[in-house]
C-alpha cells in the first residue's frame, strides 16, 4: 500500500552528500528543507542542486523548501556564557549601548523595550530559562531569573503573549529569498508570520521575482493563532512549528493547538504540515520513545499533508533510520483510516462541489483509482484535501514544477504529461503512463476529475472509465 502522509527532511552536515539525499529519496522523502537560518547561500545553492540532480536520476518529484529566518528576537555575543543562578539579575539592552550591571547582553531588536511591561516573562532559549522583567528602561529591561540555566550568545528569546512589532520579514530574509528564487524554490516558508499581512507580502516579494514558489506560513505563536483564519485563507501551506509554538502557549494547549489548526485548514482547503521534535531522541538515539512513535501516528491519523524532520536528518546519528521510522509509523496508521477532517471541508463553487462528487463515486466503487487532471494544481490539492479512501490517486500535469509542488499534498502522486488536444486522447496518454508502471490493471474502475474540461464542457467534469 503507497503511503498517503508525505514527508520532509531538513538538510544539513549529516544528510548533505548526494548519497545520503539519494537514499532518503529511495527511503520515499518528498519534501527537502533548507533552512536559512544556519544555511549558507554557497552551501543551499548546491544542496537544492544535488536534491534536483539525485530526484532526476530516479525519475521523483521532490520539492525543495526554503525556510526563512523570519524576525526572531536572540541575545547578542557574550565571550564566555553566563551561568545564571535563580535570583540573578540579567540585562538585555539596545545594541551600543553599556552594560549598567554584571550581567549583562544585548539583544537584536531594538524595539524590545516598547512591546514588553514590567511584570511579562522572557522565555530564553527556546524554554530552557524563565526571567521575569522588573525593570523597564527606555534602552533596556533587568530580568530576575526564575530557572536556573546557562546563557550563551546569539539565544532565542520568546515573549509569550506580548504583541511585537517586528516586521515580516528581515533584510536577511530578503535577501535569503532572493536566492530561493534563483534556485527555482519550490516553497519559501515565512517564519513567526503573525497575521495575513505578513503572508500577502511574502507572496508579494516572490511574485514581484518573477517566481511561482508557493507560500509555507509557520505558526508560532498566539498571535498568529488569534489571526488563524485569515493566515490560512492568504496562504498555500499552514505549517505548525511545534518547537516555538510550544514555548509561545501552555505546553497542554499544543495537542489542542495542533488537532484545532489542523481541522481549520481542511475546512478551508489549505494544506498542512506537522513539525518539530517529531523523533527528537533519534537525533542521538537508534530508536523512538514510545511518545514519539504515538505522537507520529497522531498526526498521520489526524490526516496533516506532511510531517517534518529538523535535527533528527540535519545533524542527528540515524537520519535514515529516522525516515524509515516515520514510514513505519505513518504506513501503518494509515491502514487503521482516519480522523476524517476532509469530511467538513466547506465547498465553496462548483468545481470544489464537483471534486467532492467525484471523491464520494470513487469511495463507493471497489478498488477503485481516483485521477485528476490539473494545470496549476489547484484542482488536484482541493481533491485531496476532500481525503479520498483510495489507494490510487494521480494527478497529471503538463509543468513540472506542478508535480514538484504536489510532493507536499497528502495521498498523491503527481505525474508530467503533455495534454492532447482532445480530452479523450488525455485520458487514454493518462492510462497508458499508469498501466506502463503497473499501476493499474486492464478493467480497473477510473475516476477521473479535471478542471481543464470545465472550459470546454463544463457539465462534464466527472468522468467514469475503465483501464
Ligand atoms: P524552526 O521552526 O525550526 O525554524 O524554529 C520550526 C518550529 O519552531 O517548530
Ligand atoms: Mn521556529
Amino acid at each position: 500500500m503507497p503511503r498517503r502522509t508525505k514527508l520532509i527532511v531538513t538538510l544539513g552536515p549529516a544528510t548533505e552528500s548526494e548519497e545520503v539525499i539519494g537514499q532518503l529519496l529511495d527511503m520515499g522523502a518528498n519534501v527537502f528543507r533548507l533552512n536559512m537560518s544556519h544555511a549558507k547561500h554557497e552551501w543551499a545553492r548546491e544542496m537544492a542542486k544535488r536534491v534536483r540532480a539525485q530526484a532526476a536520476t530516479r525519475e521523483i518529484y521532490a520539492a525543495v523548501l526554503f525556510d526563512l529566518t523570519g524576525p526572531s528576537i536572540r541575545t547578542g555575543d557574550l565571550p564566555t556564557p553566563y551561568d545564571l543562578k535563580i535570583g540573578d539579575l540579567v540585562e538585555f539592552r539596545k545594541t551600543g549601548t553599556e552594560p549598567s550591571i554584571e550581567l549583562s547582553t544585548t539583544v537584536n531588536y531594538d524595539g524590545l523595550m516598547d512591546d514588553v511591561a514590567e511584570g511579562r516573562t522572557l522565555v530564553v532559549d527556546n524554554g530552557t530559562m524563565l526571567m521575569l522583567i522588573q525593570t523597564k528602561k527606555e534602552d533596556r529591561i533587568i530580568c530576575e531569573v526564575k530557572t536556573a540555566g546557562k546563557l550563551g550568545s546569539r539565544r532565542h528569546i520568546n515573549l509569550p503573549g506580548t504583541r511585537l512589532n517586528l516586521p515580516a520579514l528581515t533584510e536577511k530574509d530578503r535577501v535569503d529569498l532572493a536566492l530561493a528564487v534563483e534556485c527555482d524554490a519550490d516553497y519559501i516558508a515565512g517564519s513567526f508570520v503573525r497575521d495575513a499581512a505578513h503572508v500577502r507580502e511574502l507572496r508579494g516579494l516572490i511574485e514581484a521575482a518573477e517566481s511561482t514558489a508557493q507560500v509555507v506560513a509557520k505558526i508560532e505563536d498566539q498571535e498568529a493563532i488569534r489571526n488563524i483564519d485569515s493566515i490560512i485563507q492568504a496562504t498555500d501551506v499552514i505549517m505548525i512549528a511545534r518547537g516555538d509554538l510550544g514555548v509561545e502557549v501552555d505546553f497542554e494547549e499544543l495537542p489542542i493547538l495542533q488537532r484545532r489548526i489542523i481541522k481549520r485548514c481542511h475546512e478551508l482547503g489549505k494544506r498542512v504540515i506537522v513539525a518539530t521534535q517529531l523523533l527528537e531522541s533519534m537525533i542521538t538515539n537508534p530508536t523512538p520513545t514510545r511518545a514519539e512513535v504515538t505522537d507520529v501516528a497522531n498526526a498521520a491519523y489526524e490526516e496533516a499533508d506532511a510531517l517534518m524532520l529538523s535535527g533528527e536528518t540535519s545533524v542527528g546519528l540515524n537520519p535514515l533510520r529516522c525516515m524509515d521510522a516515520l514510514v513505519r509509523i505513518t504506513t501503518r496508521i494509515e491502514r487503521t483510516g482516519g480522523l476524517g477532517f476532509g469530511q467538513s471541508v466547506l465547498l465553496r463553487d462548483e468545481r470544489q462541489k464537483a471534486a467532492r462528487a467525484a471523491v464520494t463515486l470513487v469511495d463507493s466503487l471497489p478498488d477503485a483509482r481516483l485521477i485528476v487532471l490539473t494545470r496549476r494544481g489547484v484542482m488536484a490539492n482541493h481533491t485531496a484535501m476532500l481525503r479520498p479512501k483510495t489507494n490510487g490517486f494521480y494527478a497529471f500535469t503538463p509543468k513540472e514544477r506542478v508535480c514538484r509542488q504536489l510532493a507536499m499534498t497528502r495521498n498523491i502522486e503527481a505525474f508530467k504529461l503533455h495534454f492532447a488536444a482532445t480530452i479523450d486522447e488525455t485520458i487514454q496518454r493518462a492510462i497508458d503512463l499508469l498501466r506502463s508502471k503497473n499501476l493499474v490493471r486492464p478493467g480497473t474502475p477510473l475516476v477521473i476529475v479535471s478542471d481543464i474540461l470545465s472550459d470546454h464542457f463544463a457539465a462534464n467534469s466527472i468522468l467514469l472509465h475503465h483501464a
